[in-house]
């Protein structure tokens, strides 16, 4: 059985769309809980707000690049974060390999130019939107 890479682009589904977080919904392979940390955005009405969350809940396949979200969790980090609960929503747009930033830049905030966000988004994201908003 081969690892899958940290940089390897996923498909993510949230637990309450598949059967929990036990087994892979596309080739039933059961699913590793693993730390990581993901991009969330909030919305705010007009504006977004992303922050990075993490570490648990997600859980990952070991045999293809599948990660099923647990949406309770990803519930409490939105609420969490809800700045005076303004947030209507929120999405995952991806996982952040933080592994992949150089040490001498961690202590840095994130830009553009000096030291992008290491963002390894979510292959079916448009298809996960639409699952939300239905
Ligand atoms: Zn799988």
């Amino acid at each position: 059985m081969k690892s899958q890479s940290e940089s390897t682009p996923k498909k993510m589904y949230w637990s309450d769309n598949v059967r929990g977080t036990r087994q892979c919904p596309d080739c039933q392979t059961a699913l590793v809980p693993k730390c990581h940390s993901y991009l969330m955005v909030l919305r705010h009405g007009e504006s977004m707000d992303s922050r990075i969350v993490g570490s648990g809940g997600g859980h990952f396949c070991t045999a293809c690049p599948v990660v099923v979200l647990d949406r309770a969790r990803f519930d409490d980090y939105a609420a969490t974060t809800r700045a005076a609960r303004t947030a209507s929503d929120y999405v995952v747009l991806g996982l952040v390999d933080l592994s992949a930033v150089p040490e001498d830049k961690r202590h840095l905030p994130f830009d553009e130019v000096n030291n992008p966000l290491p963002l390894v988004m979510f292959t079916n994201l448009h298809q996960s939107l639409e699952t939300r908003r239905s």
